[in-house]
């Protein structure tokens, strides 16, 4: 019999059994626009939660092109062969702004894909970039339920993207390309400011080289940085995504900055604050949407604007208006 997503008990049975199946309904439940769907998949949320919250999450970001497809295949291909179970989510805003996605082309991470142990999920592709995070945070702990223990969330550094999921996530890793001269001015300051580690990527071949002097001069930058404070302080190295090279030294340094969090009890803080900021996320998402969907403020709306733009009427007394109208 198909499986009926209202029964939540039942349904949250085969999620912890790690029901693929069930998984894979659960999270497009999640990333559905219809409300009966999203509201069946927050109880289902709030019934798996203890099973939550085990898992090692990881954000990974990159310009396209730095190898984070190859990369987190060869690396979860890895992870799984010595008895992991892997997820890969994603946080692509580009895919909800011109339909077409950087992240979320099914051919990427071909061996991944057909590991039974791993389980890919591509960016969901409605919303806002806050719209698309919550839905993706809501599958990061389905997989969890599901006995994933590594959740892997890729983003391109695109608007506020890498923010939201290192906002998500435990460890923050920034995949670079060799040649930092050159990248170092055009990659945006806030992505160092928040990289716990850097592993410049590429490093093979005629590569190699070139990788070292670019892990030098992050290594340099990270220390006139030296912004995040706390029990861990951000490292530099250099791997190879294509040919294997320097995973194992990697997979070893995330799970040190990890352990060191945890130790030092900053990990329990900043998943507390993750799940409060996220509740606050929430309810600006909630506002928004009333703002959107009121139909005596879209009526009104254009006037104020106008009025306010053409100086006639004080920002501030517009914004009473659109806020009494809203019930406040
Ligand atoms: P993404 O856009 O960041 O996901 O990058 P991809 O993983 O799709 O890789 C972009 C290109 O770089 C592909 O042609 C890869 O084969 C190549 N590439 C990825 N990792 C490496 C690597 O470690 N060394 C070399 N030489 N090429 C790589």
């Amino acid at each position: 019999s198909p499986l009926q997503i209202a029964d939540v008990p039942a349904f949250a049975a085969r999620i912890r059994a790690g029901d693929r199946a069930a998984l894979a309904r659960a999270i497009t439940f999640a990333e559905s626009r219809r409300p009966d769907h999203q509201a069946a998949a927050r109880a289902l949320v709030q019934e798996l939660l203890p099973d939550t919250g085990k898992a090692i999450r990881v954000g990974v970001t990159g310009v396209p092109g730095v190898g984070k497809s190859t990369t987190i295949d060869t690396l979860g291909s890895r992870l799984t062969a010595s008895g992991h179970k892997v997820g890969v989510l994603a946080v692509d805003p580009s895919s909800t702004r011109t339909g077409g996605s950087i992240l979320g082309d099914k051919t990427r991470m071909q061996r991944l894909a057909m590991d039974r142990a791993a389980y890919v999920r591509p960016s969901p592709s409605a919303g806002t970039l806050g719209g698309v995070a919550a839905k993706t945070r809501e599958s990061m702990l389905l997989m969890e339920a599901a006995g994933f223990d590594v959740i892997l969330v890729e983003t391109v550094g695109i608007g506020q993207s890498e923010t939201t999921v290192a906002d998500m996530t435990d460890v923050f890793l920034v995949l670079m390309l060799p040649g930092a001269g050159d990248e170092l001015q055009g990659i945006k300051k806030g992505v160092l400011e928040i990289a716990d580690i850097i592993a410049v990527n590429k490093a093979d071949g005629a590569g190699a080289g070139p990788a070292k002097a670019a892990a030098a001069d992050y290594t340099a930058a990270l220390r006139i940085l030296n912004a995040q404070g706390g029990a861990w302080t951000p490292e530099v190295l250099t791997v190879s995504g294509r040919e294997d090279q320097g995973l194992d030294a990697l997979w070893a340094r995330v799970v040190a900055c990890r352990d060191l969090r945890a130790k030092a009890g900053e990990l329990a803080k900043r998943r507390e604050g993750q799940q409060v900021r996220w509740m606050w996320t929430m309810v600006e998402a909630r506002f928004r949407e009333r703002l959107a969907d009121d139909p005596r403020l879209a009526e009104r709306v254009p006037a104020l604007e106008t009025a306010v733009a053409g100086g006639e009427l004080a920002p501030t007394l517009a914004a009473d208006e659109i806020a009494t109208m809203l019930g406040f």
